[in-house]
């Protein structure tokens, strides 16, 4: 069953989440609704606080969005090494109606475990390891807009302000 996308500024979004310690099959059910989630929203990545659970699990496929083939699920990742700089258009499901260039590392070296236990090293360049930098912030509390100017981070704030104001007199 896909889960519900938590929208910023849910608090959740901003927490650390936990280590997974075993791989129970509740992680397992948690991984295919994630999966499940990021296809319907037509995602490249989706990170376990995203759906509320804080836990350190992340979906990525970056085949798509039409054809889905490398679907991964990584657990506790972490980046381990890091090679250049690249400035590259982001967006969120989580961050409704913006997208903005954020600068990350052009190549990555991840390593997790997969949900058998085993552990595995990704090496990433392009897309890939732009979208394992932003899942991985997830797991941190960090959003892609944590990473833009403080203008339009300012000018993004007050958008969601009077979103959420609206919504409030709709009732
Ligand atoms: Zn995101």
């Amino acid at each position: 069953m896909a889960r519900k996308i938590l929208k910023y500024p849910d608090p959740i979004l901003c927490q650390r989440a936990e280590p997974i310690c075993e791989i129970t099959p509740e992680i397992r059910q948690l991984a295919e609704e994630m999966a499940e989630t990021m296809y319907e929203k037509r995602g490249v990545g989706l990170a376990a606080p995203q759906v509320g659970e804080c836990c350190r699990l992340i979906a990525v496929d970056v085949s798509g969005p039409d054809e889905r083939t490398d679907l991964m699920f990584l657990v506790n990742p972490e980046i381990v090494s890091r090679e250049g700089q690249v400035d590259d258009e982001e967006g969120c499901l989580s961050v409704a109606n913006f997208r903005s260039k954020v600068r990350r590392s052009e190549k990555v070296v991840v390593k997790a475990t997969d949900l058998d236990g085993k552990p595995v090293e990704i090496p990433a360049d392009g897309i890939l390891a732009i979208c394992l930098q932003h899942e991985i912030d997830h797991l941190d509390g960090v959003l892609f807009i944590d990473h833009v100017s403080r203008l339009k981070r300012a000018m993004y704030d007050n958008k969601v302000k009077k979103w959420l104001k609206a919504r409030k007199a709709e009732g």
